[in-house]
């Protein structure tokens, strides 16, 4: 009886064991699987919330010009034009990504018959912009040539006392009218090139004009967010052609600054 009843006991306790085997399994693999998800959520949204607008990628269909959103509308908080651009890292310099990219932001700039882009005007918050205006440039011709000139994570490091009125237009300002606000006569920068190399230097005359809006894309904002005069292209032309308007000559205090704000030597992503 009493064998009986112990082998029974062992039966009992040998199930019991194997029971527990069971649910610890069970528990394990559970919990696997449930790790296995959770990683697969975490792979999924890394994948998901990948900020193109960060990266050096070049869309699939290609770029288009972002255009300007006024002060007071939604959207902002979306629009490249009103976020903060990052710097180009250093393992980034001189590699077929960054050329590619510039290329591409070059080949916009001269298909939309401008003097300057910045890459936040493509979608992209990268601290790059490029300069280029062609002796053929019909828009600004008056103004002479402006070589070409890249520069990757700028900041302006001196300005000129004086500073000159123009009135901007913009790629990203389509059907918008010009808007007159100042510019330093004069700026000194330091920016990086393709290579990541130092670069340092003076721009003058519509060059810093130029620069400085460029420089203000990268700011964030427009030249609509911080002008007060505006007038029709058209009216503009006829004004200035005419005499009846003030082009390119020496500005007061009073006029808006167009980098407003900045201070020298500042880096971009702290402004
Ligand atoms: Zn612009």
């Amino acid at each position: 009886m009493y064998t009986k009843n112990k082998r029974i006991s062992n039966m009992i306790k040998a199930l019991g064991s194997c029971q527990s085997l069971f649910l610890i399994e069970n528990f394990v693999i559970r919990n696997h699987f449930i790790y296995i998800i959770i990683l697969m959520i975490a792979l999924f949204q890394t994948g998901c919330s990948e900020d193109v607008s960060l990266t050096l990628k070049i869309p699939k269909e290609g770029f288009e010009v972002v255009q300007n959103i006024p002060m007071d509308a939604v959207g902002r908080d979306q629009n490249a034009l009103y976020l903060d651009p990052r710097r180009i890292k250093q393992e980034e310099f001189n590699s077929s990504e960054l050329n590619t990219f510039i290329d591409s932001m070059y080949t916009i700039m001269l298909r939309k018959e401008g003097v300057g882009i910045a890459a936040n005007q493509l979608g992209k918050r990268l601290q790059i912009f490029i300069i280029e205006a062609k002796v053929g440039n019909p828009r600004y011709k008056v103004l002479g040539p402006v070589e070409k000139q890249v520069f990757i994570n700028p900041k302006i490091t001196n300005v000129s006392k004086e500073r000159k009125n123009f009135w901007h237009g913009c790629l990203s300002a389509q059907g918008e009218k010009r808007g007159n606000v100042a510019t330093f006569k004069w700026i000194e920068y330091e920016c990086q090139n393709k290579k990541g190399e130092i670069q340092r230097g003076r721009l003058d005359g519509f060059a810093a004009v130029i620069f400085q809006h460029e420089f203000r894309h990268l700011m964030k904002g427009t030249y609509l967010d911080h002008a007060n005069h505006f007038l029709p292209k058209d009216e503009l032309n006829h004004k200035i052609e005419t005499g009846e308007l003030s082009f390119f000559e020496l500005a007061s205090d009073t006029l808006p600054l167009l980098i407003d704000g900045y201070l020298l030597g500042e880096n971009l992503e702290n402004y």
